[in-house]
């Protein structure tokens, strides 16, 4: 039989084993502590949602407007190096092959984003969430400094000639 794929990887112990059962497949316990550092820092985001519209794909964490999708990737589907394949002993060419495949997704995934214009981000879920929020801010508050409308917008705005618009204090 074979075993849950996310008991291998990091949710060893029952409790949060049962969690993890409870919980849809995108609420893991890594993902809700990077939202809420993410929701702490006052970023907005949506959740599991096709970033592009017709793309069949979910990202974890969106930033619709800062065109950021974020994917924090289990380490058993995604064959994280340090992780991945020490969970599987039994089935060991099925898991293999169908690991291979989500890599391959995750790939196709990025590419295909990548040339709609998005910045994607992918994380481990064993990464340390603190480190993980504190990229995303970074990255985030980066990308909506850029101008929105083209370079003579924000120089407009630099110059400071024109009353500046009020501000969607909202990111996304
Ligand atoms: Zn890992």
């Amino acid at each position: 039989m074979a075993r849950s794929p996310n008991e291998g990887s990091w949710a060893s112990s029952p409790g949060r084993r049962r969690n993890m059962q409870a919980n849809r497949s995108q609420d893991t316990q890594p993902e809700l502590a990077v939202r809420r550092r993410l929701h702490g820092e006052g970023l907005r985001y949506r959740i599991a949602v096709a970033p592009v519209p017709g793309l069949r794909r979910r990202a974890d964490i969106v930033f619709t407007r800062a065109r950021i999708a974020v994917f924090i990737d289990g380490c058993f589907w995604h064959g994280c190096p340090a992780h991945g394949r020490q969970s599987f002993k039994r089935n060991v060419d099925y898991w293999r092959t169908k690991i291979a495949m989500n890599v391959a997704r995750d790939r196709e995934t990025n590419s295909r984003l990548k040339s709609e214009g998005w910045t994607v981000l992918r994380y481990w879920e064993h990464e340390d969430a603190d480190l993980v929020a504190r990229d995303i801010v970074r990255i985030v508050r980066q990308a909506q400094l850029r101008p929105t409308k083209g370079p003579r917008s924000s120089l407009t705005r630099g110059l400071g000639m024109y009353p500046q618009p009020d501000r969607d204090l909202e990111s996304d």
